[in-house]
């Protein structure tokens, strides 16, 4: 488990590609540009770690795209001290990110094996979670809400209800919904029963898919 500076000088390449395709955000930036992003992948593609591609995991599953994890992360905007909870874990790189904004995070994985590696893995690395678990993410966790902004990093085909009546006041909701292709889509909770919808795109996510594996 090396960082050399060679890969943090790819580093910095990515990050300028990513200014390039419009993300501002200095604090995501900063932690893209911090984190050793081919740590979190299979050998096999070390060599391609820091290309602006989504690459696969184990279980069949993908770590994002560097773009579309800094585009999630700028859209939440996470002040420190933040509850923020994330629906998929996979390689726990979206989560490393969210860890190096100061945000309490919680997340949940629904493959087993994924969830068992990157628990052991996220913590010697320096990243700690506030809470990894073994679940559904359709159901969130009602024992932990509500959260300030919730993350999906799976394609939904729709918007799970726990999900929204999770999310404190003021708070947002991040996720793709789609079956193919998916929309990006931000809900912010106005008050008990009214939400404010912003449509941001087209991304390509792995499905979000029901119960646990
Ligand atoms: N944030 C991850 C993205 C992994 S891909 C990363 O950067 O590596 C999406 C992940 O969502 C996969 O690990 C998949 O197993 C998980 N997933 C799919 N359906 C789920 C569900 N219902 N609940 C929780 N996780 C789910």
């Amino acid at each position: 488990m090396k960082d050399t500076f060679k890969h943090k000088g790819m580093r910095q390449k990515l990050v300028d590609v990513l200014i390039k395709k419009g993300i501002k955000d200095e604090k995501v930036l900063r932690a893209i540009s911090e984190i050793p992003r081919h740590l979190f992948m299979d050998s096999g593609f070390l060599d391609h770690a820091y290309q602006d591609k989504a690459f696969p995991i184990a279980a069949d599953q993908t770590i994002s795209q560097p773009y579309t994890v800094a585009f999630q992360s700028e859209l939440l905007k996470i002040n420190s001290g933040d509850k923020i909870l994330e629906i998929g874990t996979g390689s726990g790189y979206q989560t490393a990110v969210l860890c190096l904004l100061g945000a309490k995070v919680f997340s949940i994985e629904r493959q087993k094996e994924l969830f068992k590696k990157t628990s052991k893995f996220l913590p010697k690395l320096g990243y700690r979670a506030k809470k990894l678990v073994f679940g559904d993410g359709y159901k969130g966790m009602p024992e932990e809400a509500p959260f300030k902004s919730i993350i999906v990093t799976a394609g939904a085909p729709f918007v799970p209800n726990p999900l929204l009546a999770q999310l404190e006041i003021g708070g947002r909701l991040v996720i793709p919904v789609g079956e193919d292709v998916q929309t990006m889509t931000l809900f912010i909770r106005k008050g008990l029963k009214e939400f404010e919808k912003h449509e941001l795109g087209e991304f390509r996510f792995v499905p979000l898919l029901e119960d646990k594996n």
